[in-house]
């Protein structure tokens, strides 16, 4: 999970304020050193911590707050609504234009993820929004940029207009808009070039593109790994595009969470997406207040929620839970469920969304094997329609073959069949329990 450290050291911080009846100012003081600390170590800029402390003690300090019940959970509260200001206070969406198509200009240097950044932000138009972008490669400079688009395009089924690498820019950009009204894209997504250090001449090239395509939007691509060379990245296109909103990548690999606590502050340019990870489907709208309720450990239910949303099926999953109550839970069902969890994408990012996960004891350094469900999955697809059915017939022979057909052990499929008998006797329970006869309901 991102920010590992950062989140690691303010729970502990927190830890010690959390339950208090009635906090002294010396206790906020001594919690305050702990938090800046906390943050400096994070690379978050140094001006953005000065702020943020002085913010907090202010509203900590007052009447609202120390006379309150619960004085420790509201200090804790102030921090959550601080840190959420940091990072903008409401999730910042994609313009959409009132004339179609919307152009989105996507900008960075190189290396940051621009170009696989632009296709899944086509993959998301289209999935969460509807829409029918076209891509444009513009990179006509990094190696392969074009053909990169070109092969992640195809992998999320967009078309990507291209002139090659030997064509000028802004006559690349041209063209396409033309390509564009005439085939009726809504979106029109720009992958810019990107050079390694920011220069004139690239500068040029955008304020070229940008005067000739008017976007609706200037996405600046950054790496969320560099830190604090990311805002100062920021800084700098902000000051010659007006850049409108910012991508952070890689955020799979920051531990530390220097930039996205600063960027916002420092260039006062909201952060629209985050990018966890190479694949297409690891990118998502960056919500302010989740990712501080994350750092807090507060848990980030609400992603969850809507990550189950968008990959479950409702109809299939009240059908699986009549099978369970029913008894009539068979291995295939089981196979559909784990293509469900499967979608949702690797079980430890899932898992650190869900509150009191990442901070568990003896869960700290858990990690999830993915490995083990792609066993369970060979084992389950090398059973017969029948055994799949009905577990039962599955005799010493019949181990041995499915053993051997999906690559595994014996003791492997016994492990696989005994946990799923015991997962049928406790939903057995459970479901007695819910509507047993004379058993009263427990409340909380
Ligand atoms: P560009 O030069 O800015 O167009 O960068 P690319 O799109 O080619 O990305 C550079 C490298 O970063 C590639 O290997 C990508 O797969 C990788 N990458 C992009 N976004 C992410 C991310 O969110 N997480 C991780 N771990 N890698 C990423």
């Amino acid at each position: 999970m991102a920010f590992e450290g950062l989140a690691a050291r303010l729970q502990e911080t927190l830890k010690n304020i959390r339950g208090k009846g009635k906090v002294s100012e010396q206790d906020v003081k001594d919690m305050m050193r702990e938090v800046r600390l906390a943050l400096l170590e994070a690379d978050v800029n140094f001006k953005v911590v000065k702020q943020f402390i002085a913010n907090v003690k202010e509203k900590a300090l007052g009447q609202e707050v120390m006379k309150s019940l619960t004085p420790g959970q509201q200090v804790i509260k102030v921090v959550n609504e601080e840190l959420t200001a940091l990072m903008g206070t409401e999730q910042s969406k994609i313009a959409v234009a009132k004339k179609s198509p919307t152009v989105v200009m996507m900008v960075g240097l190189q290396g940051a993820g621009k170009t696989t950044t632009t296709a899944k932000l086509a993959s998301h138009l289209r999935k969460q929004h509807n829409r029918n972008p076209l891509l444009v490669a513009c990179d006509v400079y990094r190696p392969a940029a074009i053909q990169q688009l070109q092969t992640l395009g195809k992998q999320v089924g967009m078309p990507v207009f291209s002139l090659g690498d030997k064509a000028n820019p802004v006559d690349i950009v041209k063209q396409a808009m033309q390509h564009a009204e005439a085939e009726h894209h809504d979106y029109v997504l720009i992958d810019t070039a990107g050079r390694l250090h920011i220069d004139e001449t690239l500068m040029t090239e955008l304020a070229d593109i940008k005067s000739i395509v008017q976007p609706d939007e200037i996405l600046l691509v950054v790496d969320a790994m560099t830190g604090q060379d990311a805002v100062n990245v920021a800084e700098a296109f902000h000051e010659q595009l007006d850049v409108t909103g910012v991508v952070l990548t890689k955020l799979d690999g920051d531990t530390r969470g220097g930039a996205a606590l600063s960027i916002k502050a420092v260039t006062n340019t909201p952060i629209k997406f985050a990018a966890t990870g190479e694949k297409v489907d690891q990118f998502e709208p960056f919500h302010p207040d989740r990712m501080a309720s994350r750092i807090l450990g507060m848990g980030d239910v609400l992603s969850l929620i809507e990550k189950a949303q968008t990959h479950v099926d409702e109809e299939k999953a009240r059908e699986l839970e009549k099978k369970l109550r029913s008894m009539d839970f068979t291995f295939d069902d089981f196979l559909e469920q784990l293509d469900q969890v499967k979608s949702m994408g690797p079980l430890e990012d899932l898992l650190g969304m869900i509150p009191g996960m990442n901070k568990a004891k003896g869960l700290k350094n858990l990690k999830v094997d993915d490995q083990q469900l792609v066993r369970v999955e060979a084992i389950v697809r090398s059973m017969t329609p029948l055994e799949k059915q009905d577990p039962s017939v599955i005799n010493g022979s019949r181990r041995r073959r499915i053993a051997k057909g999906s690559g595994t052990t014996i003791q492997d499929v016994n492990r696989l069949l005994k946990q799923f008998e015991d997962m049928k006797k406790m939903m057995k329970q459970m479901s007695g329990m819910q509507g047993g006869k004379g058993k009263k309901k427990k409340g909380f």
